[in-house]
């Protein structure tokens, strides 16, 4: 145990972001919520982990800078400047330091860095230079470089999805500085990459196929000698070379062994590929199923347009659909102010004719022409009454209002509902408080992939989820690589720059 004057300082730091490098709200300083040091050890994540398990007896722990930012667009130049110069200055105020802890997201995506987590770590240590032990905490969905594991001397993932572990990883980060700072372990580490996209609807880590493979790195960190094995399911919304899975295995001083056990988990996602394609319907093989379904009301969830997930709100793919087919008894909800207010002029009963939906800059689709009359108009407040998603109990969706659709009989209407705002439908009331009775109706079409599954499961004979475009698609192929490394299966890299 050492006197303050002598015990070996540790410096503490933070930047978390997950860019959407295809979404085009660019992330700004003012995004970023900086935390006060004095409060780090509250919570769950990897920062309270870190602060919690160094011994403040034994180490001089110095908390510098923490600041995240909710999911958005990339970090634009300045902000990301602007943040680790913050760091490294405060790194360097804390004076000279023993050791680092540095708890970053792995999917930051700036302007001029699309691996910006690496060039922070680069960073990092350049100001340290090569003698002092950096450790990195990561996210699960982190999109790892290389390079980024041969810039610090251990980095530790989630192992859990849903994060569960932060604050066990945070702390386990914190065990290998120590434990190198006392001389008792030398980390080495090895990644290994499997070439392909570990697709977002896979990457429950509590199912099979990933659940097999996490338990196992598990079960390896259990091993004497084996420091940390983390399985990394990556996030496909980045267009950056290595983007994707991966597997970092940081024994003590074995790197042979570190790198033939991250060959052996990464191989193993590698051996599950098939398991992991896509196999759902498109838009329009999905408005087909639902016409033909033996049981109604058949729920479509369009995954590329989940507003909780930050979509459009209007897009048409599944609408321009059910026109195309003349599907009968189907209900749609679209954001659209400038058709709401169309709607309120026509008034009740009155001739609705116009596009609708695909209009704003995040829209993937294009405007549908729809003709009807106004059924009904709302302001478009509702309650949920149950425990559902967020457990919000008031909603607000704007002003609104009902377009009964031409192809409409008495017993099967097709029915547009446009909105002033988003909302998520996680709650049926969005369509009973308009009117509508959702277990009368054939087909049920809700932008969202998980949050409206407790609102419609009540309802509908089948749930489908269906692969269309949009901001928040799940398939790969719907989106143009131009960064990501060649060779990684399920990319499709148009106009890919000869590098
Ligand atoms: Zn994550």
């Amino acid at each position: 145990m050492g006197t303050p004057q002598n015990r070996p300082r540790i410096a503490i730091a933070s930047l978390m972001h997950e860019s959407n490098s295809f979404s085009a709200e660019k992330t700004a300083l003012a995004d970023f919520e900086f935390f006060d040091p004095a409060g780090w050890e509250k919570g769950n994540g990897e920062v309270a982990g870190m602060v919690s398990e160094l011994d403040p007896e034994e180490f001089d722990v110095r908390r510098t800078i923490f600041a995240s930012a909710t999911p958005k667009g990339p970090v634009t130049a300045t902000a990301y400047e602007e943040l680790t110069s913050r760091l490294l200055e405060a790194v360097r105020a804390s004076g000279p330091v023993d050791g680092v802890l540095l708890a970053l997201h792995g999917a930051m995506f700036s302007e001029l860095y699309p691996q910006a987590d690496e060039e922070t770590v680069r960073r990092v240590r350049r100001l340290l230079g090569p003698g002092v032990p950096l450790v990195v905490a990561h996210d699960f969905h982190a999109n790892i470089s290389p390079l980024t594991v041969e810039l610090c001397d251990a980095l530790v993932a989630y192992q859990q999805n849903p994060h569960l572990d932060t604050k066990q990883r945070g702390a386990r980060a914190a065990r290998i500085l120590m434990r190198t700072l006392r001389g008792q372990a030398r980390p080495v580490q090895a990644i290994v990459k499997p070439p392909l996209v570990w697709n977002i609807v896979f990457q429950n880590t509590n199912v099979d196929p990933l659940l097999s493979i996490t338990q196992a790195s598990m079960k390896l960190e259990t091993q004497p000698g084996i420091l940390a094995a983390s399985v990394l399911g990556g996030y496909q919304y980045a267009d950056t070379e290595f983007m994707g899975p991966s597997v970092v295995v940081v024994t003590d001083n074995d790197l042979p062994r570190a790198q033939a056990e991250a060959r052996e988990l990464a191989g193993r996602m590698w051996d599950l590929r098939e398991q992991i394609e896509l196999r759902l319907p498109d838009a329009d093989k999905a408005v087909q199923l639902a016409m033909n379904a033996p049981k109604h009301p058949v729920a479509l969830f369009e995954l590329g347009d989940n507003i909780g997930g930050g979509s459009a709100g209007d897009e048409t793919f599944i609408l321009e659909r059910l026109l195309q087919r003349k599907a009968r008894g189907w209900v749609v909800v679209i954001f659209d102010p400038a058709a709401v207010e169309a709607a309120k002029q026509a008034g009740i009963d009155g001739a609705f004719d116009r596009p609708v939906g695909g209009a704003t800059a995040a829209s993937a689709s294009r405007p549908v022409q729809v003709k009807g009359i106004v059924r009904s108009l709302h302001h478009g407040r509702y309650v949920e009454t149950e425990v559902r998603h967020g457990g919000s109990r008031y909603w607000v969706m704007g002003h609104s209002a009902v377009i009964e659709a031409v192809g409409s009989t008495a017993d099967e209407l097709n029915l547009l509902v446009v909105t002033s705002e988003r909302s998520s439908p996680n709650s049926i009331h969005q369509l009973v408080s308009c009117g509508i009775y959702p277990e009368r109706q054939k087909i049920l079409v809700a932008k969202g992939a998980v949050a409206p599954r407790a609102a419609y499961q009540p309802v509908a004979a089948e749930i489908v989820t269906v692969d269309t475009p949009g901001c928040t698609a799940v398939n790969p192929a719907h989106f143009t690589y131009t960064r990501v490394r060649p060779g990684v299966l399920g990319v499709t890299s148009e106009d890919r720059p000869i590098r």
